[in-house]
């Protein structure tokens, strides 16, 4: 069998065009909100709906959402763009498309409550936010949750709760959740997500080493815990407080 390649070529590509565009001013953040809008529709309609994600809360919450506000000055002229990009300490802010596949794939009720691990840029929290009564999300990098923080509480919202911490623990405090999302990978399901999940919930969740991840979902009936693959993914691993991978 052929093993798959590491980077695809249109990654590859993606990347030396970051790469150049970062350390030229060949291409310049549109000045207008209207012009930030209409690239936020655009991506919304070629590389999620085009896709196949079909739930409108999910749609309209990505067509909400002003993801340039989660990226870095630097990168924020490619904050629409099909593809993950750099938020410091090493860590990134999610493909939109992924973003928008796990928040249907854990499939919200506007009352639920939903547990983030991997707050990182606050954008997924804010996705989140938008769709359902509130989100608790745990960060272990503080400059991280702090800086999410802040551009969350800047933008108004007040359904999103956070945590400086490690997120293997999920936050015992708040529990059950209705759902669960996980935006790094450990090796294996995390025992205290389990038991901190209501009957019935969902935690959606990459899983594997680093280059060999599957996105799983995973729902808890009774006793039963039921188990779905989705799709080979690429996310930063979960690590402890020492900065070993989980
Ligand atoms: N949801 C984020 C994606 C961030 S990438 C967004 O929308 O921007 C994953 C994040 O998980 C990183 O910020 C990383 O620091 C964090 N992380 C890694 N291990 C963790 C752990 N054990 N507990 C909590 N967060 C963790």
């Amino acid at each position: 069998m052929r093993k798959k390649p590491f980077l695809r070529f249109h990654q590859v590509l993606f990347g030396i065009y970051l790469i150049f565009t970062a350390t030229t001013d060949a291409c310049q953040s549109p000045e207008s909100d209207t012009q930030w809008n209409k690239q936020r529709l655009a991506m919304v309609e070629t590389q999620i709906e085009a896709r196949g994600i079909r739930d409108s809360r999910v749609l309209n919450a990505l067509r909400t959402v002003p993801r340039h506000h989660f990226v870095p000055e630097k990168y924020r002229r490619y904050a629409y763009a099909d593809s993950p990009l750099p938020i410091g300490a090493d860590q990134t802010i999610s493909q939109p498309y992924i973003v928008a596949l796990m928040t249907e794939l854990v499939a919200l009720k506007k009352s639920d409550k939903v547990l983030e691990v991997g707050t990182g840029s606050g954008y997924q929290a804010a996705i989140l936010a938008e769709i359902c009564d509130s989100v608790f999300t745990v960060e272990i990098f503080e400059t991280l949750s702090r800086n999410a923080r802040q551009v969350i509480s800047q933008l108004g919202y007040r359904n999103i709760y956070f945590k400086i911490g490690d997120g293997f623990a999920g936050w015992a405090e708040h529990a059950p959740y209705d759902a669960i999302i996980v935006t790094c990978a450990p090796s294996h399901l995390p025992e205290p997500l389990i038991r901190q999940l209501r009957d019935g919930g969902r935690i959606v969740i990459p899983l594997g080493p680093a280059y060999d991840q599957n996105l799983y979902v995973y729902q808890k009936k009774k006793n039963d815990i039921i188990v779905e693959r989705v799709i080979p993914v690429r996310f930063v691993p979960m690590i402890d407080s020492s900065g070993i991978s989980y």
